[in-house]
């Protein structure tokens, strides 16, 4: 790698950050394209957003990722919200203009559409059950809005947060997470989506009962990636249901950032079946 004055940066920011697999695949979509570019991980805390902001545009960065729990603050911190991202009212990529104007994206959801669309799951119309009301969840139930989906519930731990995020919201409803609505509910679901960190590698809390998914025809999501295979995932396989990690969100929203830093057009579906392989063994090894 030869690196000049011209070389483009890119970062990733979060607290922790020593997990993310994002330098690896930006720095691999830069090494097989003959980009003049590189991608750093920095562990910046909490309270610290706003001085590597002005760092960031001080050092000539083209832009930068942010992950856990940065997505919200970045909000008030950049110039300018793509429209999407404010409705979402999350941020996880930031372009830094010429002009040192930082303009905040969402590429997460569109992230995650791209890797539906990509195993021929077809949302419009669909019955989406949605386990978990963090920030993911929020916002993907607008994306499930913004493409037609044909009802959603939200179903967490703590109610009055999956009532919120359905709030106004005709094709939306927030439902108790008791065994028996998970069950009423994932009995009738077209797609299932794990939105909340159990089973997470390192999180050390799991769902303790997966029974509701026995009579349950769903395609089963999880948009976590470490452990490749969950237990909510390994349990649907075995009863003969289809299943997808977050890798391919994962990838695709990666993809989509970088094409915003670089002002490029990258070949999204080539570039995944590149970074697929390689991203699994990276983890599994
Ligand atoms: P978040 O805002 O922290 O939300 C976490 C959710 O998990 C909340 O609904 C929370 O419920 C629930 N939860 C946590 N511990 C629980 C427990 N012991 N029992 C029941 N529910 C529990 O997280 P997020 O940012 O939305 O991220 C959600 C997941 O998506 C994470 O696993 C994250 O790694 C993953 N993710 C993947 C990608 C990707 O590219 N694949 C991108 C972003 C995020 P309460 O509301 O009751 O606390």
């Amino acid at each position: 790698m030869k690196i000049s004055v011209n070389t483009k940066k890119m970062a990733v920011i979060g607290d922790p950050i020593g997990h993310s697999m994002s330098p690896f695949m930006h720095n691999t979509v830069i090494e097989a394209n003959g980009f003049d570019a590189v991608y750093f991980p920095f562990h910046v805390k909490e309270g610290e957003v706003e001085d590597f902001c002005k760092a960031a545009k001080t050092l000539g960065f083209s832009g930068f990722n942010a992950t856990m729990p940065h997505k919200q603050v970045l909000l008030d911190l950049v110039d300018e919200i793509d429209p999407e991202a404010k409705e979402y009212a999350s941020i996880n990529t930031v372009k830094i203009t010429e002009e040192g104007k930082l303009i905040g994206y969402n590429t997460d959801v569109r992230g995650l559409l791209m890797a539906f669309e990509d195993r021929g799951v077809k949302l419009s119309g669909a019955k989406i059950m949605i386990i978990g009301a963090g920030g993911v969840a929020g916002a993907l139930v607008k994306g499930c809005g913004q493409v037609g989906a044909g009802s959603v519930t939200v179903l967490n731990r703590t109610f009055e947060k999956a009532a919120a995020i359905c709030d106004g919201l005709s094709y939306a409803s927030a439902m108790e997470q008791t065994p028996e609505n998970m069950r009423k509910i994932a009995e009738g679901a077209d797609v299932i989506v794990n939105c909340t960190s159990l089973g997470m590698h390192g999180v050390g809390s799991d769902f303790a009962d997966l029974s509701f998914l026995d009579s349950s025809q769903a395609l089963l999501c999880d948009l976590i990636y470490n452990p490749w295979e969950t237990k909510f995932l390994a349990y649907g396989r075995e009863r003969g249901l289809a299943t997808m990690n977050g890798m391919a969100m994962l990838i695709y929203q990666g993809l989509l950032a970088f094409e915003k830093f670089m002002d490029v057009k990258l070949d999204c579906r080539a570039e995944y079946e590149r970074l697929l392989p390689l991203c699994e063994a990276k983890l599994k090894g």
